[in-house]
């Protein structure tokens, strides 16, 4: 830049001395140095006007070739627009390597602006979503996926855990979608193809209640041998203990087989009846009674009920994890502890907590308790005729009423097992309606 305005200056200087000298020659030196600067003005004017015309007619071809200043500033431009095009073509061959990659990619992809519209997407989008670049680019993703569920994943805007759903195109396609933010506001929806993992998933859940529901009559007969064995009077007493240990160990693998048969019912998403207003203290009064008698009422209970609400949900799932975490909580906490259920509500929805000053679990467990199977202590819970299967079960019944469990323990002090149900999972009792006199 210096270099220009250093000969843009000798330029100037050169017509002004140089006019001068012709001027004086002929002795007009003052007509002289204007006609100069008149001749140097135009010649500006004309490169000016040669700058002007490539920049905005002819900015793909070469620059013009000039002298002087306008040389170094045509030589510049030549050198800027070759850097220019050399970087557009590198950023052209990174989006064609990104669109082609993105078009192999099985999943589909689509890009979701801040307006929730849709901005882009790849090929598989097309196959697996069913859109087309023609005539749904730039419209909101919700017109296009119109599953309610999907709307209201979509709206939810915490993705954390992905949205599994039939395809829009095809019913036996199961696709899992994940929404990503990113950049201002804008998501990145990626929907993949699951429907051969879900085959399996069911395979595995079909053996699972296939040998279940194969292994209940088997059992049945063997207790009900063992009971007339039991009764015979020709039965020894080391015969008897033999005999005993038998039933108690055939009931554990009836409780077993009905937890495995319960689990899978609620993994295949079959309610086990019709979802209506459950009386929730009858029901926690009546597991009461049953958990006083496990626990050989050796237990205090305490139950802190709100009377408005009646819980909307299915009754017998709702039974099952109930009864899972208060049995738990007699079976955890050792003979003279405390167990308290607590019901209330407030603006976010509605909660039930099992509390018990027993044994307590190390936080290290905490986020496996309700995997299958999963034990603290392998040797405690055979011996409390636990199945492993309570936890996994509630979890499951929870999922299924939109609600989740929340565990608090410290080891030593006892645990917390809250259900918390979302606003529209129970329903006010309706108050009797005032008697209108006339
Ligand atoms: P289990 O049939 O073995 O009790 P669960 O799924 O019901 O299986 O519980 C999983 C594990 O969580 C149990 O083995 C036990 O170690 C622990 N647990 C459950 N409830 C309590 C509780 N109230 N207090 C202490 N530990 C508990």
């Amino acid at each position: 830049m210096q270099n220009t305005s250093q000969k843009v200056y000798s330029s100037l200087l050169w017509t002004i001395f140089g006019a001068l000298g012709l001027g004086w020659l002929f002795d007009i030196p003052g007509w002289g140095l204007a006609l100069g600067l008149l001749v140097w003005s135009i010649r500006q004017l004309q490169q000016m006007h040669r700058l002007q015309h490539w920049v905005l007619h002819e900015s793909d071809r070469e620059p013009p070739e000039g002298d002087g200043q306008w040389g170094l500033i045509f030589d510049g431009l030549a050198r800027l627009r070759k850097k220019t095009r050399r970087r557009e073509k590198d950023s052209r061959a990174v989006i064609t390597r990104f669109q082609q990659s993105s078009a192999a990619l099985q999943d589909a992809v689509v890009i979701i602006d801040k307006q929730q519209n849709m901005e882009w997407w790849n090929r598989s989008a097309d196959r697996l979503l069913g859109l087309k670049k023609s005539s749904d680019l730039g419209k909101p993703v919700i017109n296009m996926l119109r599953d309610p569920r999907f709307i209201r994943y979509f709206r939810k805007g915490n993705y954390e855990d992905p949205l599994q759903l039939a395809s829009p195109v095809d019913n036996d396609i199961t696709l899992q979608y994940h929404i990503t933010h990113f950049g201002q506001a804008d998501r990145l929806l990626v929907a993949r193809d699951v429907t051969r993992l879900m085959r399996l998933e069911q395979t595995r859940q079909d053996f699972v209640a296939n040998a279940s529901h194969e292994l209940r009559t088997p059992l049945t007969v063997i207790r009900g041998y063992l009971e007339t064995f039991l009764d015979l009077p020709e039965t020894n007493k080391p015969m008897k203990r033999a005999l005993e240990q038998m039933q108690q160990q055939s009931q554990r693998m009836e409780s077993l087989v009905g937890d495995l048969l319960l689990l899978s019912r609620l993994e295949a998403g079959q309610h086990t009846a019709e979802e209506r207003p459950v009386k929730l203290h009858a029901m926690v009064e009546n597991i009461v009674e049953a958990a006083e008698v496990l626990g050989n009422h050796q237990h205090t209970f305490n139950t802190e009920l709100d009377s408005a609400n009646d819980l909307l949900g299915h009754e017998r799932e709702l039974h099952s994890a109930f009864s899972n975490l208060i049995y738990n909580a007699v079976r955890y906490t050792q003979p003279g502890g405390t167990i308290t259920i607590r019901w209330w509500r407030d603006e976010e929805g509605a909660y039930l907590a099992v509390q018990d000053n027993g044994i307590g679990i190390e936080s290290v467990h905490l986020d496996r308790l309700t995997e299958r199977f999963y034990r603290v202590d392998e040797g405690r819970s055979s011996s409390t005729g636990g199945t492993g299967l309570g936890l996994a079960i509630v979890k499951h019944v929870l999922a299924r009423h939109g609600a989740h469990l929340e565990i608090e323990s410290r080891y030593g002090h006892g645990s917390c097992f809250t259900c918390h149900f979302p606003a529209d999972m129970f329903q006010p009792i309706r108050q009797p309606q005032a008697e209108v006199i006339d």
